[in-house]
């Protein structure tokens, strides 16, 4: 099935694309960028909800399963951002130096590398720890959307260097969270902001050096995450 041809996709694309127009219009200040990431969120986490449980019986992901926390995963700057200013207000200072370190460790391996040498590096997440995500209430809406109905497809895509293989997922969550990203992206391209899509990694290692100098930069026009840009 094409996600771009289904109405959830295009409502919250579209409704989101605007909304982004419209708040950047008036704010870009960091705040202003984080609060476009948290409304993205919520409206994902409100549409999940919305969805019938029973459909959503297929779903094969839970807690400790991290096959998916592998693979390179890209995000808008706003999301980044919120990620980063959510390590430093919520979580204990040796959480955040450990998260720190280890974005620190991963970009230091994963930056060099080629699109395909990092799709097949099984390099895990720096925010993976001991099987979950140290910043689940804010992760990407990449993550959010990404579900699988075959735990055994997931294990094979993470063990196979071929990594093409299509992982069977409930359609309306991926249709959701696509939509919603790629308003928001829009919104930003819209708004004449410069490389909106970033890979996770390379991004939170900026942002973790300098949060809001670079985003003020950004937010003015530069293109500040132009060596951020995903795999
Ligand atoms: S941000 Fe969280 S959910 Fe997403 S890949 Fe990293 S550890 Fe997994």
């Amino acid at each position: 099935m094409d996600l771009q041809q289904t109405d959830l996709y295009k409502t919250q694309r579209a409704r989101v694309e605007n909304h982004v127009k419209t708040a950047l219009a008036q704010d870009r200040s960091l705040m202003g960028l984080i609060r476009l990431a948290l409304q993205a969120q919520r409206s994902c986490q409100e549409n999940t909800d919305s969805f019938n449980p029973q459909d959503m019986a297929c779903l094969e992901c839970g807690s400790g399963c991290d096959y998916c926390c592998h693979p390179p995963v890209s995000a808008a700057v706003p999301e980044v951002a919120n990620i980063v200013a959510y390590v430093f207000n919520h979580l204990p200072e040796a959480e955040q130096d450990r998260i720190m370190a280890r974005v620190e460790q991963v970009y230091a391996r994963v930056h060099p590398m080629s699109g395909p040498e990092r799709t097949s590096s099984n390099i895990a997440c720096p925010y993976l720890a001991e099987g979950k995500c140290s910043i689940y209430p804010v992760r990407p809406l990449a993550c959010r959307g990404f579900n699988s109905t075959s735990r055994a497809d997931c294990q094979t895509v993470f063990e196979q260097t071929r990594k093409d293989h299509q992982i069977p997922a409930y359609v309306p969550l991926l249709a959701s969270a696509q939509g919603l990203k790629e308003g928001l992206l829009g919104g930003l391209r819209a708004s004449g902001l410069k490389t909106p899509l970033v890979d996770l990694v390379r991004a939170s290692h900026k942002l973790f050096a300098e949060l809001e100098e670079n985003l003020e930069r950004w937010a003015r026009g530069a293109d500040v995450f132009s060596d951020c840009k995903p795999f």
